[in-house]
């Protein structure tokens, strides 16, 4: 069965200055648990959290913890520390709640036609540094931007990356080394994202209604 793969960034209010553009990727508390409510039951369906904002942990991982789901945080190392952004006990944090830590680079640059110092900063020291943040190896990385060319891949590969999640908006094969993600923008809801994902036999649906009933009547 094909994957899709759900792709946040920020949710509720920024508490740092944003990249021009990057406002319409930050979604509503609201909108992020109805998805997620969505995604209960539904193993096909992956999500991750780019860019290391505060509010993965301050909302995100309350919201997956919630409700038995896991994640993976592909963090910015250049950011650790800083305001509106995780710090290095926070990487740790998710990690210790069973959630997945991989590396979206150090300075949030496009990773195409990176100068062999950028290649080492962006996809060596950043890794090393996220890993000794994680206390656990980093494998996976997602491209900044959701820009690549073959060079990038080349380097990714060579570099022994297990996974690479891009921001192609089309459905992932299972166990496939480049990962396609959707990215759920502001104006998206539960309503919009359940257009994205693959339907699933009337059985499992009913299975779903009848888990979502129980913890209504909770
Ligand atoms: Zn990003």
């Amino acid at each position: 069965m094909n994957l899709t793969n759900l792709c946040f960034h920020g949710i509720g209010e920024p508490e740092r200055y944003l990249e021009p553009g990057e406002a319409r990727y930050w979604v509503s508390r609201d909108a992020y648990e109805s998805i997620l409510d969505l995604v209960v039951g539904r193993p096909e369906v992956r999500i991750s959290f780019d860019d290391g904002n505060r509010s993965d942990i301050a909302i995100g991982l309350p919201g997956l913890l919630e409700r038995g789901l896991t994640a993976t945080f592909f963090v910015l190392a250049g950011r650790f520390g800083k305001p509106g952004s995780l710090g290095r006990d926070d990487v740790a944090h998710l990690r210790a709640a069973g959630m997945g830590i991989g590396t979206h680079g150090m300075d949030h640059i496009s990773w195409r036609g990176l100068t062999p110092s950028g290649v080492r900063r962006e996809l060596m020291e950043a890794r090393a540094q996220i890993a000794s943040a994680a206390g656990t190896v980093v494998e996976e990385a997602a491209l900044p931007r959701g820009q690549y060319d073959r060079t990038t891949l080349r380097h990714l590969r060579a570099l022994g990356y297990r996974a690479v999640h891009t921001s192609d908006r089309t459905h992932a094969a299972p166990g496939a080394w480049l990962q396609p993600r959707f990215s759920v923008t502001a104006t998206d809801d539960a309503a919009s994202v359940s257009t994205l994902l693959i339907p699933q036999p009337l059985t499992k649906r009913v299975e779903r209604r009848a888990a979502g009933l129980v913890k209504r009547l909770r």
